[in-house]
């Protein structure tokens, strides 16, 4: 018999859909062996591929999952398009077209978006809004982050479909924070 299995996450008599809906949780919450386990048992599906891979990259950038990451981008990193066109999975995006660094920014993986430039993300990939993984950092106040991704050539002053930049986001953080701690600015905005 093999080690346990993880009944969480999934049993071989879930359907395919609900074994592929799993797998983004069992990458969340780090279960390697469970979202290895998936892979293999998706393998035969083809086109489904990307779909899946997908959901795992999502899953291991929220939680922050570098193992799994590597595991996922070294099986994805060969798959180059899908129905809708092509397909990086070190990019993948969701319906915001967020990629794969924004989840990783928005929960504060340092080492992550670092892994995840290692294997060339695109550190100026836009959004519908038009917003950069910059914005995401500026917005979230990670002084690490930012310089991380300006180092890798994100650049400074892109403008969303708003007007934004990410220094107003940045700037309009700090304005926050002062209202909150009852600060008046010295100088005005
Ligand atoms: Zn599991």
């Amino acid at each position: 018999m093999p080690g346990k299995r993880c009944r969480k996450c999934f049993t071989f008599e879930d359907s395919d859909e609900e074994i592929e809906d799993r797998l983004e949780v069992a990458a969340a919450e780090g279960h390697i062996e469970c979202v290895r386990k998936i892979m293999k048992h998706m393998e035969p599906f083809g086109n489904h591929h990307w779909e899946y891979l997908t959901g795992a990259m999502f899953g291991a950038c929220d939680g922050g999952y570098n193992d799994i990451i590597e595991m996922v981008l070294k099986v994805g990193v060969n798959i180059k398009s899908c129905p809708y066109g092509e397909w990086k999975c070190v990019d993948a995006q969701n319906s915001h077209l967020q990629s794969n660094i924004f989840r990783a920014i928005s929960y504060n993986h340092i080492d992550t978006v670092k892994l995840l430039i290692r294997w060339n993300a695109n550190v100026n990939h836009l959004t519908r809004d038009l917003w950069t993984p910059l914005y995401m950092s500026s917005h979230y106040g990670n002084n690490k982050i930012i310089k991380i991704l300006l180092k890798a050539g994100a650049r400074m002053d892109p403008v969303d479909i708003y007007g934004w930049t990410p220094l107003t986001i940045a700037a309009n953080k700090v304005i926050a924070v002062r209202e909150r701690c009852d600060i008046v600015p010295k100088v005005s905005y």
